[in-house]
């Protein structure tokens, strides 16, 4: 499905609406309202408490009239998908179980107090300023998932039929999209990044492969991404392939005994060159070499970081 890829409310069915954030990248996410008769449900929030708040105002104005937001869903544990929970703390907050414990080990002033010090980190702080520089994260208090599940669980609001579906881990620990049947519309979070590249902070790869798959046997007619423009379910199609690709050239720069870092540099971007966030390569190509057997530090503040080697990638590039 095409549509418009501007700042905003889109509706995809009858009362169900994508917010979308362009460029989608770094950050910039989508979310989206399912509308009800009494209560409405929104999946995902903001990273930060301003651009939740504007959504919420858009949103407000395509809900059934006083029917306020009575669930929260968020797909995964990225800032950028639940730092905005505060403003909805109200609402039954629903998450897998994993997503769950997740963010109680990553809360918003962790991130704050990372942004905090970019101005003395070198080439890793520009990145950071750089990518999230546009996001305000001071005194953002967390709002944990006051319902969790694991597998699959169905919501209704009003009439309509909501399923949530657990297919991570892949992009984090603790992934689930949302599922409107009637309507064959799937809010898949960060499953699926339309436009850029993906970044995988769990894995493994073929796990994630499988969720695409799950998705795509739904047989949903509009993929809202968690990243990028409206989708059909084409590019579905177009994320296994980049992950075979990925897989694929990594291995067989493991199997010569290349370094994660060299093998990111030398693969390069292949046909992915009209990609955003190429700099995620250098987290992918750890994943997969993880993925094999690896012993690979993955923690943000660790030396040799995660976020240490995309920004060598990410300065490279522009040199
Ligand atoms: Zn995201």
């Amino acid at each position: 499905m095409a549509g418009e890829y501007v700042k905003g409310a889109l509706e995809v069915a009858d009362g169900v609406w994508a917010y979308l954030q362009p460029d989608g990248s770094w950050g910039w996410s989508n979310a989206g309202l399912v509308c009800g008769p009494e209560g409405s449900l929104l999946v995902d929030t903001l990273f930060d408490l301003d651009l939740t708040r504007e959504m919420i105002d858009v949103l407000a104005g395509r809900a059934t009239p006083n029917a306020p937001i009575s669930t929260v869903v968020n797909t995964h544990a990225n800032g950028d998908h639940c730092y905005g929970n505060w403003l909805v703390r109200d609402a039954e907050i629903v998450a897998s179980k994993a997503c769950a414990a997740e963010m109680a080990k990553s809360p918003p002033s962790e991130m704050a107090a990372t942004m905090a010090g970019v101005d003395d980190a070198g080439q890793v702080g520009a990145f950071l300023k750089a990518i999230f520089g546009a996001f305000n994260f001071d005194g953002i208090e967390a709002a944990l998932p006051s319902r969790v599940f694991e597998g699959e669980l169905e919501l209704k609001v009003g009439d309509r039929t909501v399923k949530l579906i657990e297919v991570g881990p892949a992009h984090t620990g603790g992934d689930v999209i949302v599922y409107l049947p009637d309507e064959r519309v799937v809010f898949t979070g960060d499953i699926v990044f339309h436009g850029g590249h993906p970044i995988i902070w769990a894995g493994p790869v073929a796990n994630w492969i499988a969720a695409c798959e799950r998705v795509a046997a739904l047989g949903p007619s509009v993929v809202v991404p968690g990243h990028g423009p409206l989708a059909g379910p084409e590019v579905l199609d177009d994320l296994i392939g980049y992950f075979r690709w990925l897989f694929e050239e990594a291995r067989v720069r493991f199997e010569a005994g290349m370094t994660a870092p060299d093998a990111a540099a030398d693969i390069g971007t292949g046909p992915y060159s009209g990609w955003t966030d190429s700099e995620r390569m250098a987290v992918n190509v750890r994943a997969v070499y993880r993925d094999l057997g690896a012993t690979l530090d993955m923690r943000r503040g660790s030396s040799g970081s995660v976020f240490a080697a995309m920004a060598d990638l990410y300065w490279r590039s522009r040199r």
